[in-house]
């Protein structure tokens, strides 16, 4: 039987995008996201797919074992796992609570690490796992005190995961996007805020969740058979950026 994909936070923006090409590729995927709203919404635009559409909270273990045996009862055992579902606030170290540091960490950083457990638990004969990073994990951006040490975080439990579980036919990577167009960024970036991010990336354009998608695709199909413990930067550029002549 064909093992089954699971995308968290696939409501919408890139997990959105994944779900969408997974199918596309033919994985029989699980949409999980805390947003029933967002989920029905998503439900609409991918009706009569290979899909199933599951609210689960990612912070709350049990929520989420729920939903993973669901997915196994109705799809078969887990092959891939997609740990989209975030959470981004842009506030000065100054500003930022311990109460929303905590939050940014338990979602992003706790809520991947118990949806990778869930999917180890109930794997089939092989598991890739593909996490959301950030190149606000990788480098140190204004404003991404909480948010950038989630990602860091992301990165470093992703690298124990690849060690401790590559001997078992587990692969777990993770991708590490630029600005991207999604709702969040939509909601977050201003005009003034725009122009800062791309007067950094080379390529003058902020990225779309479907490019950030074939490259999660691509760390979850056996063509990436020997990838394992990497972080793909998917960010026009901006990583590896020196001076940028003006625009
Ligand atoms: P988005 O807000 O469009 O989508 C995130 C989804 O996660 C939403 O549907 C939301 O309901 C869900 N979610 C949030 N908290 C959840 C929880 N506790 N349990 C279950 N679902 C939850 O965001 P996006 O821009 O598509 O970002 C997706 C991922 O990519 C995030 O991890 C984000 O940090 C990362 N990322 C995004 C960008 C970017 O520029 N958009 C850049 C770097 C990294």
């Amino acid at each position: 039987m064909k093992q089954s994909a699971v995308v968290t936070g696939g409501a919408s923006g890139i997990g959105l995008a994944v779900a969408e090409r997974l199918l596309d590729d033919g994985w029989p995927v699980a949409i999980l996201d805390a947003d029933a709203e967002a989920l029905t919404r998503a439900e609409d635009a991918l009706s009569g797919e290979n899909a199933i559409f599951l609210t689960a909270d990612v912070t709350d273990e049990d929520e989420v074992a729920e939903a993973f045996d669901e997915v196994v009862d109705r799809l078969g055992l887990i092959g891939g796992l997609v740990n989209s579902a975030g959470i981004a606030r842009d506030v000065p170290a100054e500003e930022t609570s311990a109460e929303l540091f905590r939050e940014i960490l338990d979602v992003n950083l706790v809520g991947s690490f118990i949806s990778a457990k869930a999917a180890l638990e109930r794997m089939g004969a092989t598991l890739s796992i593909v996490n959301l990073a950030s190149v606000s994990g990788l480098r140190a951006n204004r404003g991404r005190v909480a948010y950038g040490a989630s990602k860091a975080g992301v990165k470093l439990m992703s690298e124990v995961l690849a060690l401790e579980f590559g001997h078992r036919a587990v692969r777990v990577n993770c991708v590490a996007p630029g600005p991207i167009e999604s709702p969040a960024i939509a909601r977050m970036h201003s005009p003034e805020d725009r122009k800062r991010w791309l007067g950094r990336v080379p390529q003058g354009r902020y990225g779309e969740p479907e490019e950030v998608a074939a490259a999660i695709a691509f760390l979850l199909s056996p063509e990436a058979s020997y990838i394992n413990g990497h972080t793909l930067a998917v960010d026009g550029g901006f990583l590896s950026a020196g001076l940028i002549e003006e625009r």
